[in-house]
């Protein structure tokens, strides 16, 4: 399941416990390139 964040400009991936950032309206969907979400995100 991915959450779309338009004002953070992430895309949330909950049972990845990740958030890829969005350029130029592309997802980076690319783990080594992503956050790991805190605890009260995930
Ligand atoms: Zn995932």
């Amino acid at each position: 399941m991915l959450l779309y964040k338009k004002i953070e400009q992430e895309l949330i991936c909950k049972p990845c416990k990740l958030a890829f950032a969005i350029k130029d309206d592309i997802p980076i969907m690319l783990e080594e390139e992503a956050r790991a979400l805190t605890p009260e995100e995930a």
